[in-house]
């Protein structure tokens, strides 16, 4: 037989939204199946590597996560260069982390776009579900805040459980080939 030569891809994808709603533990379920009730909070930047195969291509996810900077609610520019998607977490159970998505899409929207002007594929994750599902299901139309805010998509996703994060990050590599 023939040897195929398969196309890959590199995406570099943001994990961002407030301090303690899941980030670390989100990204650890994804990439190595394991989770933790605490994770040391490490200073700076951390990456992890996701291989997926997609089709007859290759997808590579280098998720960046970010500790001891979401206090200030905001990152540089560099940090957000060359994105190519980004997930953006609130923690159901704390409102407050709620309020914040609109300032981190924002924050996101006014450092970074692609070359066509359009901002990059972001997903909305409501995290914890597990712990109880009054924020996302009465009181706030997800949907259409999403439409609103400019959001490919939600999930209320549970680093706990297990539940609906690689479907999360299948919507957004979706997105972010379409627009590649
Ligand atoms: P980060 O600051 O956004 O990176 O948040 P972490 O990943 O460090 O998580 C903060 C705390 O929330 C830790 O104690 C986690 O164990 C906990 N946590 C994260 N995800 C979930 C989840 O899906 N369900 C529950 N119940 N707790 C979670
Ligand atoms: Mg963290």
């Amino acid at each position: 037989s023939t040897p195929s030569l398969r196309t890959e891809h590199l995406y570099k994808v943001l994990v961002i939204g407030d301090l303690g709603v899941g980030k670390t533990s989100i990204i650890r379920r994804y990439v190595h199946q394991t989770y933790s009730n605490n994770y040391r909070a490490t200073i700076g930047v951390d990456f992890a590597l996701k291989v997926l195969n997609w089709d007859h291509e290759t997808v590579r996810l280098q998720l960046w996560d970010i500790a001891g900077q979401e206090r200030f609610g905001n990152m540089t520019r560099v940090y957000y260069r060359e994105a190519m998607g980004a997930f953006i977490v609130f923690d159901v159970t704390r409102p407050t982390t709620f309020e914040a998505v609109v300032k981190w899409k924002e924050d996101l929207d006014s450092k970074l776009m692609l070359g066509n002007g359009q901002s990059i594929a972001t997903v909305l994750l409501a995290n914890k579900c597990d712990q109880g599902r009054e924020l996302t299901n009465n009181g706030i139309k997800m949907d259409q805040f999403c439409k609103d805010h400019g959001f490919v998509g939600w999930f209320e996703t549970s680093a706990k459980d297990n539940l609906n994060i690689s479907d999360a990050a299948n919507l957004l590599v979706k997105h972010i080939m379409a627009t590649e």
